[in-house]
Formats: structure tokens, C-alpha cells, sequence
């Protein structure tokens, strides 16, 4: 009887479509860096490069058109971890630290009781940016170091050891419930494989239309109709050679996904698992003139991101209805019957009655990442982007989803409707009660400078 009364909560929280599942153990949060959602199979990619995925894809809820609300790291991750915007939460570029006192995904499960464990491969999200908060176990050991800037890392298979070996951690406790967040940076440049795995895409990337194009190096991180300084390697100056090389990183994360949930099987973990799939941002592979970058802009590839969810009881299904990482925090919380406070916070629980026939309104804004200042909002089909420059605004307007035919000139109506709806969500934007005081030492300030990751003297410079 007392079973039959927390399947119907359960139910009711869930809304129409309930089945008899069996009460998660496992919620798995699983992020990539720097993946576009049309590399994947499951979002109409025919490379194959991601058969895991697209295997996930198979069992989840797949939202078609989601986005990010930033085109790098640790915004984006901020934003999905605590259901706040950047802005909100006062972080404007990767060298932020995450207000003290905002509850997190970790906070919030661990407070019903939930073991909460991480593993991350990218060095923005080291401890002392603030997102380890609520873990009782982070992992952010970087065994590795990248190739041309040499910053710490750690790669897909160091990456999947480690979640494995937290997930046994966590399950010799006794009954525990564990949530397990992965985070996975291969796709991030520079671009640089294990060895072999960029021939396998060479021959294909050369036969492309542009592909044998020769691109000058540029001076700095943008791609603006350049290689950038920190993915320029081995004098290589030819666009087939770098989008091979994106290729086969997301291949190989692919793989060594694959392996975790093998591994996850294995332990008779998988069956019940909730697992939330998504990438932090794009990547630009020459798109609008910008080549292998991320962050400066808000255009598609960057900022368009695969989301699924994986609900154990229910059947697949694609959902059109626009969707935004800072839906993550209200939807997997109401999921797990996980009460939370709404305030200050737009996202929306996406399993909700009648939610399908909704949207969200995803507000984007390229914060520190440019000397001039972008914002964004994806609305009724359409997606608007402004640019800031002293003072001036300079507006387009796109059918969403089509970014090669600019709207604006011939609805003038329409863009100043998005113009005025995009001026009231920016002053809707408020930052968070008490959110001033960020994590970031001066100690860990000075170790970022020392990598070269904040240029002496310029400390509001953000690099992807
Ligand atoms: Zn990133």
C-alpha cells in the first residue's frame, strides 16, 4: 500500500504517461564540452560519430531545439547546476566563481538525502571555481596536460575511470541513492586525439567543398577568419586538418561513453537510472566566418546544444518545444519529488502537465567574452541577436534555425517586438540574493595567471 502511494506521488509529479518504474537510485548528469548538436546522429548527423549517444537518444526524451545561455564553460555549467542565468549569479567569464549560498543540484539532492559525486576533465571547473559545491566526493585531478597551451586536463578514458570508481564508491553505501555528474572535455581544442583517430576523417573532411582551404593564423582565441593562437598545431593551416581532428574527439568521447554506461550495466545500475545528457556550447567550424572557437558568439553553433533525458518507464519521444539548460535544476528536481524554491529562477519543469505545448524563452548573452556586449532570445520560431556597441544597438533577426537569411529589413515590426521582449527579459535578469561574494582566491587568481589563462593586467579577458 505505502509502494502504491509513493508511485501515485510519484505519478502525479509526473504527469500523464506515468508507468510503473521503479524508484531511481542513479541520477546521471552527463555534459560534454564544446559538442554541437548536429554532430550527432540523433540529431540528423550522418557521420556516425556518436553511436552511444544516439543509443541514449533511443531511450530518452530528445529536445530538438535547446539552448545554452552562453557559449562557454563555466556560465553555462553555473546556469544548468543552480537554474540561474550567469548574469544572475554575477559570473562573467571562465575566472568567476559561483556565489557561496546559491543551492546547486548537489545541494539540493543532498539535502533529500542523495550522495552527490563528480568527475570533471576541464580545468575551468577545478574546485575553486564553486561548482564542486554539495559534492561530497569532486574529482578534479587533471593527470594530463593539452597540447599548444599545455593547461591541465583529463581525457575521456581518465574520465570514465574515474566516474566508474566514484560510482563504486557510492554504491557500498548502504541504500544510497547516488547522483553522479560527468563531465567530459575532449571536444574542446586543441584538437588532439588519441593517435590515429583523425585519418579515420581526413579523407571525408578534404572532399568537403571548402576543405582544402588554407586559413591564416590568427592572433588571438576568436577564429575570426582565422585559426586561433590555441589551436593552431604542427604548422597545419588546412580545414579539413582541425575539423577532422573535432571529429574524431567527439568519436572518441562517444566511445568512452559508451564505455561508462557499459560499465554502469555491468553493475546492474543502468535499468533504473535517470540520466540528463547535454553540452555546455558549440563549437564554430567555420560558421559566419568564425573557425574552431567558441564564446564570442550567439549564433547556432555555439550556442544550440543535444539535451535529452532519459526517464526509466517511459517511452522515447523528440519534443520541439524550445528548451534551455536552465530547465535542468525545476525539471530534474520535481522528477525526483525534490522540493525547490522558484524564485528569481525562468526555467521550467519540461515534464509537467501539458509542458509540450509550452516553451521556453532561452536568454543569451556573451557576458565578458567580447569588448562590445551580445544578447539573444529564442521566441515564437524566431531568434533575435543584438550587438552593443557604445551604446548603439545593432539588431538582427533570424526564422530560428536559419541563420543564413537575415529577417530584420524586411519585418521591421517583428524585430522591434523582439527588440522591446529581449530589453524586458535583460532587466528581468537580477542577480541572486547575497550572490556578491564569488569563491575565487586571489591565490587561484594568481595560479590562472601564471597558466596564461588571465592576461596580466586585463582581468576582465575571458578565454573559452
Ligand atoms: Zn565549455
Amino acid at each position: 500500500m505505502i509502494r502504491r502511494l509513493k508511485l501515485f506521488a510519484a505519478c502525479a509529479l509526473l504527469g500523464a504517461g506515468c508507468t510503473d518504474a521503479p524508484a531511481p537510485r542513479l541520477v546521471l548528469l552527463l555534459t560534454v564540452d564544446t559538442l554541437r548538436a548536429d554532430e550527432l546522429g540523433a540529431y540528423g548527423s550522418s557521420r556516425g560519430l556518436t553511436p552511444h549517444l544516439d543509443e541514449l537518444a533511443g531511450q530518452s526524451t530528445l529536445f530538438t531545439a535547446a539552448y545554452a545561455p552562453a557559449a562557454f564553460t563555466l556560465p553555462s555549467i553555473a546556469a544548468l547546476l543552480t537554474g540561474h542565468h550567469p548574469e544572475a549569479l554575477g559570473i562573467r567569464s571562465n575566472e568567476s566563481g559561483l556565489p557561496i549560498g546559491v543551492p546547486t543540484l548537489a545541494t539540493a539532492l543532498g539535502e533529500s538525502g542523495w550522495q552527490a559525486g563528480a568527475v570533471v576533465g576541464n580545468f575551468v571547473l577545478r574546485r575553486e571555481s564553486g561548482v564542486a559545491r554539495g559534492f561530497q566526493r569532486f574529482d578534479d585531478d587533471f593527470p594530463s596536460h593539452e597540447a599548444v597551451r599545455h593547461w591541465p586536463e583529463r581525457d575521456a578514458a581518465n574520465t570514465t575511470d574515474a566516474a566508474l570508481e566514484l560510482l563504486d564508491g557510492c554504491t557500498q553505501l548502504p541504500a544510497a541513492r547516488c547522483f553522479l555528474w560527468v563531465h567530459y572535455q575532449d571536444p574542446h581544442g586543441p584538437y588532439e586525439p588519441p593517435p590515429g583517430w583523425r585519418d579515420r576523417y581526413l579523407a571525408a573532411e578534404r572532399a568537403a567543398p571548402d576543405g582544402r582551404r588554407q586559413l591564416p593564423v590568427g592572433r588571438d582565441h576568436r577564429g575570426l577568419g582565422a585559426i586561433p593562437t590555441y589551436q593552431y598545431m604542427e604548422g597545419r593551416s588546412e580545414v579539413a586538418w582541425y575539423r577532422a581532428g573535432y571529429r574524431a574527439e567527439v568519436a572518441y568521447m562517444d566511445e568512452q561513453l559508451g564505455r561508462l554506461v557499459a560499465g554502469i550495466e555491468a553493475r546492474q545500475r543502468w535499468r533504473d537510472a535517470v540520466v540528463i545528457f547535454a553540452a555546455d556550447h558549440g563549437e564554430a567550424l567555420g560558421d559566419h566566418g568564425v573557425w574552431f572557437a567558441h564564446g564570442a558568439g550567439l549564433t547556432d553553433d555555439q550556442v544550440r546544444v543535444p539535451f535529452m533525458i532519459r526517464r526509466p518507464g517511459e517511452p522515447p519521444a523528440r519534443r520541439d518545444d524550445v528548451a534551455t539548460l536552465l530547465d535542468v535544476f525545476p525539471t530534474l528536481l520535481a522528477h525526483l519529488g525534490v522540493a525547490s524554491e522558484t524564485a528569481g529562477r525562468s526555467g521550467r519543469d519540461l515534464f509537467a502537465r501539458a509542458a509540450a505545448a509550452g516553451a521556453s524563452v532561452p536568454y543569451m548573452a556573451t557576458l565578458g567574452a567580447l569588448p562590445e556586449s551580445q544578447f539573444a532570445l529564442v521566441a515564437d520560431g524566431f531568434k533575435f541577436i543584438t550587438v552593443e556597441r557604445d551604446g548603439v544597438f545593432d539588431g538582427r533577426l533570424y526564422a530560428l534555425g536559419r541563420e543564413d537569411t537575415e529577417l530584420g529589413a524586411a519585418s521591421p515590426q517583428l524585430a522591434a517586438q523582439m527588440r522591446e521582449r529581449l530589453g524586458r527579459l535583460r532587466s528581468g535578469v537580477v542577480p541572486v540574493t547575497e550572490a556578491a561574494t564569488a569563491e575565487l582566491s586571489e591565490a587561484d587568481r594568481e595560479r590562472l595567471r601564471d597558466l596564461g589563462y588571465i592576461e596580466r593586467g586585463e582581468e576582465s579577458a575571458s578565454h573559452p
